[in-house]
């Protein structure tokens, strides 16, 4: 078996709400969708994370690497490609294209064996995960904190039992806001806080100091993700869990955060830091330093069913009969393609979702819908 030929597929979809985080709206969501075909007809399909069109960019500079290459080879395609361009970009679209493309291949590995992929990388370490809601995000309205509570009551009633809430908005706000949720959703429900490198160290220590008695899951990215110094002033000085790492990518960018332990809690995005191959390797490295590992996941269904199949076989951290188990974010955002680009959703139920059992990434990808949202 060769490889044929490296599709890419931009789609976009406009939303009936727009919605913000600390950086930006939204008023369309995007996606990049590479697949792998081989020359006897079976494809794999991979998702990107990032910009679409810059990313389809470089996964076109990829492509003529792969064509005519045996697909099952997916270590040796990928330190080739991560070689190739080693010189020009060793974090961000380089390293978010290659994952794409090397998603597709274990989906086209597994497809063709007919294998899960979290079994081809030697799974599962377990059949179902506990998803969190991500989700509380800022309308364009002005009554911030009766949506939110609505929203996050919302969650609970649809069974979640951790979620996440979008900071970054002014300190004194972030605390009104998170106490609100606290109080909303009571202290059964795990409540984490994501402020997207929204603050400096002063300021996010000023945050964590006003709201730690609030049982806090995580405070996920609190200073830009380059300020390693912040990190680790946000860490020593208070006593919420410090999570980070979706702007990092592979095991070299991880190496810092993890023998500095900058943070508690790794989350690189499989779709970006190096995919699967390279996300199992970052997980390994993680545990070996006593770091957790909750990937970052924000993107469709073939993101969401790649996070799976990985979180299938990420170590426990430590082992035990209790052990601590990784969580699947699980994006409740406005996003038109994420279900539609599947034959089957993948869905939760009580809180939990199951690792998709079938071959390859565990899903069907609907052709129909590559067209329909194309770009
Ligand atoms: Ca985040």
């Amino acid at each position: 078996m060769k490889i044929a030929a490296v599709n890419t597929y931009v789609l976009s979809a406009d939303l009936e709400t727009p919605f913000a985080y600390s950086q930006a709206w939204y008023a369309t969501r995007m996606a990049l969708i590479v697949e792998v075909v081989a020359d006897h007809g079976l494809s794999g399909f991979g998702e990107v994370y990032g910009p679409p069109r810059p990313n389809r960019g470089v996964v076109e500079a990829y492509a003529p690497l792969l064509v005519g290459e045996d697909p099952f080879a997916i270590e040796r395609h990928w330190q080739r490609l991560y070689n190739h361009l080693r010189d020009h970009g060793q974090r961000g679209l380089a390293i978010q294209a290659l994952s794409g493309i090397d998603i597709a291949l274990w989906d086209l590995k597994g497809k063709a064996l007919g294998l899960p992929v979290h079994v081809l990388m030697g799974g599962p370490i377990r059949e179902r995960v506990r998803a969190y809601a991500t989700g509380l995000y800022r309308r364009d309205r002005p009554d911030h904190e009766a949506y939110l509570r609505e929203e996050a009551a919302s969650y609970v009633e649809a069974g979640f039992t951790a979620m996440k809430l979008k900071t970054g908005w002014g300190v004194a706000e972030d605390v009104r806001l998170t106490r609100a949720l606290r109080d909303e959703i009571g202290g059964e429900v795990e409540l984490m806080v994501d402020a997207n490198h929204a603050y400096d160290a002063v300021d996010a220590l000023a945050y964590v100091r006003k709201v730690e008695d609030l049982d806090i899951g995580w405070f996920e990215e609190p200073v830009a993700p380059e300020d390693y110094d912040g990190y680790r002033e946000v860490k020593a000085g208070g006593t919420i869990p410090v999570a980070g790492g979706e702007c990092s990518f592979t095991r070299y960018g991880f190496r810092r955060l993890l023998t500095e332990r900058l943070v508690d809690i790794a989350q690189p995005d499989t779709c970006a830091a190096g995919g699967l191959s390279e996300c199992k390797k970052i997980a390994d490295m993680a545990q070996a330093f006593g770091v957790r590992y909750v990937p970052h996941c924000w993107g469709t269904g073939i993101a969401r069913a790649a996070a799976l199949q990985l979180l299938a076989v990420l170590p426990h951290n430590p082992p035990g009969l209790h052990a601590t188990e990784p969580l699947l974010e699980f994006d409740m955002s406005e996003h038109p393609i994420r279900d539609a680009v599947t034959t089957e959703p993948i869905v939760q139920e009580d809180g939990f979702v199951r690792v998709p059992t079938g071959p390859g990434l565990g899903i069907e990808v609907d052709r129909a819908t590559l067209e329909r949202f194309r770009a």
